[in-house]
């Protein structure tokens, strides 16, 4: 039989550990567990290694064995006890090079004493608990490293090789079994068809594919190591690159219809806006004005702080399209959002957005609302409105994106808030149009240039750097959650913003009721829930005041009714989740008290204080929290109340999130490819990758010279189209 990467597992191992690495590791082929690199690298005598144990922990540690000793024990509970209602505990002290030892207990099990005799090394894996002030594991699973004179090569093999894989592994498939199932497959497909395009790694000096694994999985020395992590970190960036660029290079020669610049409802609105464009908005107004007007389809991400402005720069490019006889969609995250995108834009259109009522100006237009729980009763008109083009902009979220939903000529997307949105969902959009329409996405979440050049890189950026004029500054306060006096005062001030005829906002972690939406509760108190705060704050802080109830159960309509009460200023405070993190536009709210903050990420907080001080009265954060000073949570919060630079929150929110985390969960396909780049420390290796990508895209469109790259290349497309009908 002959081997390959695509060989499954259970042909060439023992059913059990082929089972256990498809069940456990969901790996089948002999490719998928090749790719299964280790974690990390175990080495004898590791400095950092005993040092570093945190309680609770899942750890994999290399260490000698010191001493062996046997107790016996009247157990408390039922566990672990013997025959005579006593057991006998074997406690085994290990120890690394620097002498830092740590306790390994067995119940019952004796017998192990024979094999843990000192001075045997070892790998020792468990669960890192505390006992009488020492860390120990309890009944660990181990490996001694071989010692027997029957095979003295393989054991001065063991002792010598410095650096043993640690594998991310299950309950039951520790890693040395999965190292062991590695061994045989690597064995058994020595050299597999390299992927990477032969004169690109040959002028790069990389490694080829068959040494790069085998590199990874048993390496010979740091130096080998750090060759193959490079070799494969090359092969994630290039495949990923050149998926990015050979869309940007399809949509480059796509046709769109153009929309020339300008156009009777835009000059009209433009006429009547109450306040100057900030040069920012000029400037980048023009550039998409200027690309609306070519027959390339737009893709453009536009960057900038809550409160910059964007939404009035989409809606001037909606406009000049809908001048032309074109329609626009602008695709919001929540239902509250599309809601009050729906309004807004509506009242600065005012009667522009009267289209088809007598009176109305000839350039008038109509604006529709289009979300997933509108009745079917409702959804007819409204429909109906996109699908003759009456509806010059329609304003929903994903509920654009069914069947059922069909426009006349779209001609522009905007996708607000785009790291709730994937590529993919934007795809779907774009498929309603006869012609490719322009896309413009826009953030707030300031993007980091290789995040940009990955998880965008199909899209050209705008920044808006400044904010308008006459934005009102926020202070931001921690408070601490324990003190009375502090949050007395908290509440205090709260009630003054009020009385001052102003509104706030009060936001928890949790929604409550069923607690089934937090999986962390564990023996920590559960995070404060808006449906217990409220009632709180109504008996007893906020008595007398007006509150407001907003979460993502409730239904649409209330949603609608609660938000609309707020910004009309019947409700005093809303308590509410992070439902109102994005886009929500009440200016007379100048107040707001998170509790539990240190539950939120940096962004997050950021976000969610941008729904103050956005009218002219200054504004107030107040960060409510049990996070000690000094521990890392408080730092975050320390950092956020410190400065209101979106851009240097986001660095900092990047450095302290995990990869896949800032690839986002609508980046799936992303995710599982990339495996060892980091997106944060392999800059160079994007960036250059991505000019590796363009040259043989350029050359070679179809890539018909590297079939196994092109392979890898259309797998990893595939992938993300696969998402779109999950999703
Ligand atoms: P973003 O979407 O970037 O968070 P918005 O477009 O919602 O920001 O703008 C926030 C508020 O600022 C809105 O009330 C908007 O009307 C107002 N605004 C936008 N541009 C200007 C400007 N140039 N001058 C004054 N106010 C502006
Ligand atoms: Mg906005």
């Amino acid at each position: 039989m002959t081997v390959g990467l695509e060989t499954r597992l259970r042909e060439v191992l023992g059913k059990k550990t082929a089972d256990a690495l498809a069940d456990g590791l969901g790996l089948e082929t002999a490719g998928d567990l090749l790719g299964h690199y280790p974690f990390r690298y175990a080495q004898r005598g590791e400095r950092t290694d005993l040092a570093s144990l945190g309680i609770g922990d899942d750890v994999t540690v290399a260490a000698q064995v010191r001493a062996a000793v046997k107790k016996t024990f009247t157990p408390r509970s039922g566990k672990g006890r013997g025959r005579g209602g006593r057991g006998e505990l074997l406690e085994v002290i290990v120890a690394d090079e620097a002498g830092r030892s740590l306790t390994l207990t067995f119940f019952n099990q004796g017998w192990r004493a024979k094999e843990l005799v000192a001075g045997r090394w070892g790998l020792f894996a468990g669960k890192v608990a505390q006992f009488r002030g020492r860390l120990q594991l309890n009944s660990p699973q181990y490996q001694l490293l071989a010692e027997d004179a029957d095979d003295p090569a393989s054991a001065i093999e063991e002792f010598a090789g410095t650096l043993i894989p640690v594998y991310p592994a299950t309950a039951e498939l520790p890693t040395w079994n999965i190292a062991k199932a590695v061994h045989t497959v690597l064995g058994l497909v020595p050299s597999p068809p390299d992927p990477l395009p032969a004169p690109l790694r040959d002028r790069l000096g990389l490694l080829d594919y068959g040494t790069a694994l085998h590199q990874i999985h048993r390496p010979e020395s740091h130096e080998y190591l750090g060759a193959a992590k490079k070799r494969l970190k090359w092969q994630e960036a290039l495949v990923m690159q050149t998926v990015l660029v050979r869309r940007k290079a399809e949509s480059a020669g796509e046709a769109a219809d153009p929309y020339p610049e300008g156009g009777a409802i835009l000059d009209a609105f433009d006429a009547r806006l109450p306040f100057d464009l900030t040069a920012g908005q000029r400037q980048v107004g023009a550039e998409i004005a200027a690309e609306l007007a070519r027959e390339h389809p737009m893709h453009r991400l536009l960057q900038g702080d809550v409160g910059s402005g964007k939404t009035l720069v989409a809606l001037r490019a909606m406009l000049q399209v809908v001048a032309h006889g074109g329609q626009a969609a602008l695709l919001a995250p929540t239902e509250v959002l599309a809601a009050q995108h729906h309004r807004s834009i509506a009242e600065m259109l005012g009667d522009l957005a009267n289209g088809g009522q007598l009176g109305a100006p000839p350039e008038a237009t109509q604006v529709v609302l289009l979300t997933g729980s509108a009745t079917a009763a409702q959804r007819r008109p409204v429909l109906d409105a996109v699908k003759t083009g009456a509806a010059g902009i329609v304003i929903g979220t994903h509920a654009l994106l069914y069947e059922g939903v069909e426009f006349a000529n779209l001609g522009l997307v905007v996708v607000d808030e785009q790291h709730r949105f994937g590529v993919e969902q934007r795809d779907a959009l774009r498929a309603k149009a006869n012609k490719p329409p322009h896309t413009l996405v826009m953030t707030a979440t300031p993007i980091p240039r290789t995040v940009a050049m990955t998880v965008y890189g199909d899209l050209e950026t705008s920044r808006l750097t400044e904010l308008p004029a006459g934005r009102s500054p926020i202070a931001t306060h921690v408070v601490p959650y324990g003190d009375g006096r502090w949050m007395q005062r908290t509440w205090t001030r709260i009630r003054e913003e009020v009385a001052a005829g102003r509104q706030a906002y009060v936001v928890c972690p949790r929604v409550g009721g069923d607690d089934t939406d937090d999986p962390n509760i564990g023996d920590k108190r559960p995070p404060l829930a808006v449906t217990d705060v409220i009632e709180e704050l109504r008996g007893n802080q906020l008595h007398g005041l007006r509150l407001g109830l907003l979460h993502g159960r409730l239904d649409a309509d209330e949603k609608d009714r609660v938000m609309r009460a707020y910004a009309a200023g019947d409700l005093d405070v809303l308590v509410a989740t992070t439902v109102i993190e994005v886009g929500v536009n009440v200016p007379n709210a100048t107040a707001m008290v998170v509790l539990d903050a240190e539950r939120f990420g940096i962004s997050q907080l950021h976000q969610l204080r941008g729904r103050v001080g956005r009218g002219s009265h200054p504004g107030l954060c107040l960060l409510v929290s049990e996070a000690m000073e000094g521990t890392p949570s408080r730092e975050r919060l320390d950092a956020v109340a410190s400065t209101t630079d979106g851009f240097a929150l986001a660095e900092l929110d990047l450095e302290q999130r995990r990869e896949g985390d800032v690839l986002g969960a609508a980046q799936s396909g992303m995710k599982s490819h990339v495996k060892l780049l980091s997106l944060l420390k392999d800059a160079d290796i994007i960036a250059a990758s991505r000019t590796e990508a363009a040259a043989l895209i350029d050359a070679d469109p179809e890539l018909k010279r590297f079939p196994e790259f092109a392979a890898l290349v259309d797998d990893l497309a595939a992938d993300r189209g696969e998402f779109l009908e999950k999703g």
